[in-house]
């Protein structure tokens, strides 16, 4: 699991703002995402909670779709499992044709 990356919030009131960053030394901003860009701190502050989870969200849908992959095996003509929305979602994270499912 990856887990190198968190979010961290400061300033003000009138100029808020956010930052995703590394715990390595020293730190590196990933994302800044200043308060005039959304006005809402609370959707600032989700959107860098899913920035800052987003490799190990990755790292976990590759696992999960070997894992799956390897349970249900060949699909039928108009399946509805779960790899289908997983693998789209997984194309859409990495532009990997591998997975085959256009979004
Ligand atoms: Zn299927």
């Amino acid at each position: 699991m990856v887990r190198q990356w968190r979010y961290q919030c400061w300033g003000t009131a009138d100029f808020a703002r956010g930052v995703v960053e590394t715990v390595a030394e020293p730190v590196r901003v990933i994302c800044d995402i200043p308060k005039y860009v959304y006005a809402d701190r609370e959707c600032n502050e989700a959107n860098m909670r899913l920035i800052a989870a987003a490799p190990d969200l990755l790292d976990i849908a590759v696992t999960a779709e070997e894992y799956l992959a390897g349970i249900l095996g060949d699909c039928i003509p108009e399946c509805e499992c779960i790899l289908h929305p997983l693998r789209a979602a997984l194309t859409k994270a990495t532009g990997d044709s591998r997975y085959g499912e256009n979004t």
